[in-house]
């Protein structure tokens, strides 16, 4: 962690009295991206573990966006606490967050046995709780995902990663380049640039599959591709190899699931609704 040494200590917490002038201990590396680094960090002021990004070229844009979208909303427990901002020694970007141990990704990609439906219904409703506020509060997220969606050991869910966010209201066209692949809806694959919070919830239909299946529902190499895994499974396809492979889920999982991975967004389920699906009354 050569950049951070400078300013951030690298040492194990200690019970001892820390110099206050590195505030932050670097405990490890969470994640490496392309803007930067997550750290593990020990925070001696407030006495907490805290995960830290780093920008290593200077302020980018998204680094900017991700502050003011998060500045911008109130807490809500199921979007990532915002603590502090702050700049190292050489003027780079620390925006210091509530720890979480672990995101869906790695836990499904850890998963050895599939998740239990009470397991899979409380993540998607968390998620679901997460979306309604961000699309309430006028944002889009744009870029959901199994590695953005953040989870503690009370299953506790929060939404991270705000980089591609933006707020509805805000003028211009939207670009359809946002997201990760294998979550871009339909209408952003085909270039359609007056979306709306459907994007979101289409993403969240294929992290619901995810979880179901413990692999990615539509893993495109390309746009082409991607449509064309989308064309394939959807429709009786989908539902044949969910009922198939996946006992646990019941026809109303099912129904809920169809419902996000509509194709038309006008069709497609919004998170309040999603909410009020029958599936969260089943026990
Ligand atoms: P980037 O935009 O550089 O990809 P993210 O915000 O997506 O950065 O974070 C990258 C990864 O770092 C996430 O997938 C997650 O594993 C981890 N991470 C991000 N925020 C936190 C956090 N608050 N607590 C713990 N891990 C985090």
């Amino acid at each position: 962690m050569p950049l951070v040494e400078s300013f951030l200590q690298t040492t194990a917490p200690s019970s001892q009295p820390q110099p206050q002038q590195n505030r932050y201990q670097v405990l490890n590396v969470v994640s490496r991206g392309s803007y930067g680094v997550v750290y593990r960090a020990w925070d001696t002021e407030a006495g907490e573990i805290v995960a830290i990004k780093h920008e290593l070229t200077g302020l980018s844009r998204s680094t900017l966006r991700e502050i003011k979208i998060l500045q911008s909303l109130p807490r809500h427990r199921s979007i990532v606490e915002l603590k502090k901002v702050t700049v190292d020694e050489r003027g780079k970007v620390l925006v210091v967050m509530e720890f979480m141990p672990s995101d869906l990704s790695r836990l499904i990609a850890a998963r050895k046995k599939p998740f239990t439906a009470p397991q899979l219904k409380v993540s998607v409703w968390r998620i679901l709780k997460g979306v309604l506020f961000l699309h309430e509060n006028g944002v889009l997220h744009r870029d959901l995902k199994p590695s953005n969606i953040l989870i503690n050991q009370k299953d506790r869910i929060k939404i991270c990663d705000f980089g591609l966010s933006r707020w509805e209201s805000e003028s211009g066209s939207y670009s359809p380049e946002v997201g990760t692949q294998w979550y871009r809806a339909p209408e952003l694959l085909m270039g359609k640039t007056n979306y709306t919070g459907a994007i979101d919830m289409w993403a969240v239909g294929c992290v619901m599959a995810e979880l179901v299946l413990l692999k990615a529902l539509f893993p495109g190499n390309s746009e082409i591709q991607q449509l064309g895994y989308i064309h394939l499974t959807l429709g009786p396809a989908l539902q044949l190899m969910l009922s198939v492979s996946v006992p646990m889920l019941t026809p109303a999982g099912l129904d809920l699931l169809i419902s996000l991975l509509a194709f038309d967004p006008n069709d497609r389920i919004t998170a309040k609704d999603a909410l009020q699906h029958p599936w969260f009354l089943e026990f």
